[in-house]
C-alpha cells in the first residue's frame, strides 16, 4: 500500500508514477482520505517535475473513472462541446453554447469556477439569481434532450474528482500544469458523452500559456487523448494579449454575453465566436456553418435558446432584463495619465485585481461577489488623451474596494508611438 508521501516524493525525485499511485491518490482525494495539505504536496510535485504521456492518459482515465460517463448516442443530432483553457474575459461558452443548440447541435456542457486569475463559466451563470448550476445526472440529460444545452458543474455524479482536484488548484498556483490541465479539461469532456469538441487554447499574457509553441503542444495533447476517446478534435488558438470584450467580471458577462447573443456585443468577442462556431458545425457535418451561425443570432433563436436553459435550470428571466440586478455599491475610474497609444495591457494582473476585489477565491471557502467587474474603455492600439479613462473596476466590499487601487496600477500602458495591432486568431 502507498501513502501520499511516498508518491509525492517519487514525483518529487523526478521518477514517473505508475496507474495504480496516481489512481491512489486520485481516489483517495476524492473519496476524502486524502487531505488538502497531502494533496497540494502532490500537486506541486507535478506541477514542477511535470507528467510524461503515459501518466497524463492515467491521470486522465482516473479523473473520468471518478464519476459517470454519458450517452447521449439516441440524440437525433450531433452532440458536441467547446471549452477553452482559460482567460480573462473569457465569455465564449455563454454565448457559444446556446448558439450551437440554436443549430440543431446538443451541447452537455460541464464547466468550471475561477481558476487562478481567470473568472469561470459557472461563477458568472450563479449570479443570475435561481440558476441551479448542480443538476443530478438525469436532470442534466434530459434539459440537454429538451432543451438542446444545459451548462452545469461538476457533481458528485461526474467528475467529482475534477470538482475538488479544480477547487484546491486555484487556491495553491497549481493550474498552469499541461497534465493537470489535460486530466482536467479532458476528463470532463469524455465524460459528457460528446461526438465532437471544440477547443479553444488561449495563448498570451492573461492566459496559462504564454508562447503559441507551448499553445501547440498543450493542443497536441489535448487533440491526441479526445481522438484516443473517439471524440473528434478540432483545435483553434487565440490570443489572451488583452481581455476578450470589454467587461471582465461576473454579473457583468453575463450582461455582455446577452448582448453577444442579441448582435450587439463586442466585434472581437464575436470573431471568435464565429470562428469556433464554424469550426463546431464544420465537425458536425452541418452546411454553411457561417451563415447558420449568423442567421441564428439575426433572427433571435440564439438568445431564445438561452433563455430557454436559465429557465429549466430555474433562473429568473426578469433578471436579465434588468443589468441593475446586481449593482456595485462602489465605482471607480482609472485615467491616462500622459496621451499616446495603448500599446500593453496586463492582462493577468487584471484578472488578479478582479480575484483580489471578490470576483475570485484566494481561498476555497471564499463567497464571490456578483457586483465585481472591470469595464475596459480602451483596447491595445486605441488612441488616448491625458485623463481619459481607461477603464472603470466595481464591487460591493468597501475594503477590497480600496485596495482595488492599488491592484489596477500600472496595468495599462500607453506609448507615443502606435505599436503592431494584435492578432485575434493564430494561423
Ligand atoms: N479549464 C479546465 O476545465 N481545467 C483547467 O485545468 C484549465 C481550464
Amino acid at each position: 500500500m502507498f501513502s501520499p508521501a511516498f508518491v509525492s516524493e517519487k514525483k518529487q525525485s523526478g521518477k514517473s508514477l505508475s496507474q495504480s499511485e496516481i489512481e491512489f491518490i486520485v481516489n483517495g482525494y476524492t473519496a476524502g482520505t486524502i487531505f488538502d495539505n497531502e494533496m497540494t504536496i502532490w500537486l506541486k510535485a507535478v506541477f514542477d517535475h511535470g507528467m510524461n504521456h503515459e501518466e497524463t492518459l492515467n491521470y486522465t482515465q482516473s479523473m473520468l473513472n471518478s464519476g459517470a460517463h454519458l450517452d447521449f448516442s439516441h440524440l437525433p443530432g450531433y452532440v458536441i462541446d467547446k471549452h477553452s483553457t482559460g482567460g480573462v474575459g473569457d465569455k465564449i461558452s455563454l454565448i457559444l453554447g446556446p448558439l450551437l443548440a440554436a443549430c440543431n447541435c446538443y451541447v452537455p456542457m460541464l464547466s468550471g469556477r475561477g481558476l487562478g486569475h481567470t473568472q469561470g463559466t459557472i461563477d458568472k451563470l450563479e449570479t443570475i439569481p435561481g440558476y441551479r448550476v448542480s443538476l443530478s445526472l438525469s436532470e442534466f440529460q434530459q434539459m440537454v434532450q429538451d432543451v438542446g444545452i444545459s451548462i452545469m458543474e461538476q457533481t458528485e455524479e461526474i467528475c467529482p474528482a475534477d470538482r475538488k482536484i479544480y477547487a484546491l488548484r486555484d487556491v495553491t498556483d497549481t493550474v498552469a500544469s499541461f497534465p493537470l490541465i489535460c486530466g482536467s479539461i479532458m476528463s470532463k469532456k469524455i465524460a459528457e458523452g460528446i461526438q465532437g469538441l471544440v477547443l479553444d487554447i488561449k495563448v498570451g499574457n492573461g492566459a496559462f500559456i504564454n508562447t503559441l509553441s507551448k499553445a501547440k503542444e498543450l493542443g497536441i495533447l489535448l487533440n491526441n487523448v479526445g481522438e484516443l476517446y473517439g471524440i473528434n478534435v478540432s483545435t483553434s488558438f487565440t490570443d489572451m494579449n488583452q481581455p476578450l470584450g470589454n467587461s471582465i467580471g461576473l454579473w457583468c458577462e453575463v450582461m455582455e454575453s446577452i448582448e453577444c447573443l442579441n448582435g450587439t456585443g463586442p466585434d472581437d468577442v464575436m470573431r471568435v465566436v464565429y470562428h469556433l462556431g464554424k469550426e463546431a458545425l464544420k465537425i458536425a457535418g452541418i452546411d454553411n456553418p457561417e451563415e447558420q451561425l449568423r442567421i441564428a443570432i439575426s433572427d433571435g433563436s440564439a438568445i431564445d435558446k438561452f433563455m430557454q436553459m436559465v429557465k429549466a435550470h430555474g433562473g429568473s428571466l426578469e433578471s436579465l432584463d434588468n443589468p441593475e440586478t446586481h449593482k456595485p455599491l462602489f465605482c471607480q475610474e482609472v485615467c491616462a495619465e500622459t496621451e499616446g497609444y495603448i500599446s500593453f495591457i496586463n492582462t493577468f494582473a487584471l484578472g488578479k485585481a478582479v480575484v483580489h476585489i471578490g470576483g475570485g477565491r484566494l481561498h476555497k471557502e471564499d463567497i464571490l461577489d456578483p457586483t465585481v467587474g472591470i469595464i475596459l474603455h480602451k483596447k491595445v492600439g486605441d488612441s488616448v488623451y491625458e485623463g481619459e479613462p481607461l477603464l472603470e473596476y466595481f464591487c460591493s466590499d468597501k475594503d477590497k474596494f480600496k485596495s482595488g487601487k492599488l491592484y489596477f496600477k500600472e496595468t495599462i500602458q500607453i506609448k507615443s508611438k502606435l505599436s503592431a495591432p494584435i492578432e485575434l486568431i493564430y494561423r
